[in-house]
């Protein structure tokens, strides 16, 4: 795991002043970090009877899909509002400015389902906590929750439900 944390760049004052931004670009366009990233996310929730990924627009898609191609789960997008064509469930969130809003197509999760919602990098929390709430909302069996990073001095896992059990494959 060393090596894929070594390929992830850091961007300085990025969006804005006072901000390092994580850029997992870098990694993914490096084969073996790829590689490892995937087959480590697998081996998390290999043997969980997870049937679903849910992965967060946009980079969340990248690891999600290729977490739910290895374990043989389907792959579920939660995207930004007004990209999904068909009926949806909604959750808006706060974020440091203003308000955002996920959505899920309301018959892409069942309660027969075991899920793991999937994004690249956990910083406030904001994000998986609302998608974690919708994704709750549709009565699936379990919910998982799974990040690449997790930057710990942002204390997101605070602002995650109690019961979530998270995991993370590199902390900050
Ligand atoms: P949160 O809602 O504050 O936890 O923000 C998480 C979302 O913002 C994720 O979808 C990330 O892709 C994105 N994000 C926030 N900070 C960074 C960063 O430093 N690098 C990459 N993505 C980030």
């Amino acid at each position: 795991m060393e090596y894929v944390r070594q390929k992830i760049r850091d961007v300085y004052e990025f969006p804005k002043p006072g901000i390092i931004f994580r850029d997992l670009t870098t990694m993914f366009k490096d084969a073996r970090a790829m590689h490892i990233v995937g087959w480590d996310l697998a081996q998390l929730y290999r043997d969980k009877g997870v049937t679903k990924v849910v992965g967060i627009e946009s980079r969340g898609f990248i690891g999600g899909a290729i977490m739910a191609y290895e374990i043989g789960a389907g792959f579920v997008p939660a995207r930004k509002p007004g990209k999904l064509p068909a009926d949806t469930v909604r959750a808006d969130f706060a974020k440091e400015y203003g308000t955002d809003t996920i959505e899920i197509h309301r018959d892409a999760i069942t309660p027969d389902d075991v899920v793991v919602i999937h994004d690249d990098l956990l910083a406030t929390g904001g994000t998986m906590a609302a998608c974690y709430e919708l994704v709750k909302s549709m009565n699936p069996k379990k919910v998982y929750i799974n990040f690449i990073v997790e930057l710990s001095d942002l204390h997101g896992r605070d602002n995650l439900p109690k019961d979530a059990e998270v995991t993370s494959l590199i902390v900050y």
